[in-house]
């Protein structure tokens, strides 16, 4: 391959990864802008279920007041029916068996008011509840549709810049990028945290990876034997750099072990290669 076409390959390459760089980071970005929202709606559905519990608690309550309301008015009306009763008596038994008539409709008449006034007591005290609840839910909605919209102007910011910088994408792979070098370097840049063309150093090292590479695949990307050579360890894509002699590789030795296995080739790597 002629050396002038090859430079315009890895020149191609090295703008595409700056506009690529700054794609995946706003992308990245996009991800975790709704996560405050998320916790916002959770909050929200939480407070409409409890309000739903309430409102049937509440509608229940409601029932009971009235039948217990209707059960005591039954009973005073049975009571005084009998104290009536009493009125036209003159026979000594029939008055006594009806005055005990007359205790018992008392005694079943005093449990429907203490039912009547329990159940009309748990209606107010769910009605405040519910109040409070619909309170609560109406400020957790207030609070979800204002961060909503919030992102929702991030996230069209955000989108349109997305857009922008992936119609530069394609004018750059346009100008002489095939369409599988392409869809490989756009991988490799997301897999190698934005480092998807690299030089080789030390006229043999891999500046991505720090690995040592073999001669014969330096002697490859020396002569241009194709467009694009991929490093064996770390598949970002190498260039061969005439005057890097002076780059002291000492600052690379530490890393380059523990890097090794973290930055190896993994299959997500080659899955569209
Ligand atoms: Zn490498």
């Amino acid at each position: 391959m002629a050396e002038h076409e090859l430079e315009n390959v890895h020149s191609l390459l090295l703008q595409l990864q700056d506009v690529l760089r700054q794609k995946f980071a706003l992308e990245e970005e996009i991800e975790t802008i709704p996560a405050a929202l998320k916790g916002k709606e959770t909050s929200l559905e939480k407070a409409n279920l409890k309000y739903v519990e309430l409102n049937d608690a509440y509608t229940k309550a409601r029932q009971d007041a009235t039948s217990n309301s209707i059960k005591y008015d039954d009973a005073v009306r049975a009571r005084t029916d009998a104290e009536k009763l009493v009125e036209t008596i003159t026979q000594q038994r029939e008055y006594e068996a009806v005055t005990k008539q007359i205790d018992e409709a008392r005694v079943v008449e005093n449990a429907y008011l203490k039912a009547r006034n329990a159940s009309t007591a748990l209606v107010e005290e769910l009605d405040a509840k519910l109040k409070a609840q619909g309170d609560e839910c109406e400020h957790l909605k207030a609070e979800v549709d204002e961060e909503k919209a919030k992102i929702d102007s991030i996230l069209a910011e955000k989108r349109s810049e997305i857009e922008a910088l992936e119609a530069k994408s394609q004018e750059i792979r346009s100008e002489g990028l095939s369409d599988e070098i392409y869809s490989k370097f756009c991988k490799i840049v997301k897999n190698k945290n934005g480092l998807g063309i690299t030089p080789i150093i030390q006229g043999q090292v891999c500046s991505g990876c720090h690995m040592i590479l073999p001669m014969q695949f330096v002697n490859n990307v020396r002569l241009g034997v194709n467009p694009t050579e991929y490093c064996p360890y770390c598949s970002r894509i190498l260039y061969y750099q005439e005057d890097d002699e002076t780059i002291d590789l000492s600052a690379f030795e530490e890393e380059s072990n523990e890097d090794f296995f973290a930055d190896a080739i993994s299959d997500d790597d080659f899955d569209s290669i």
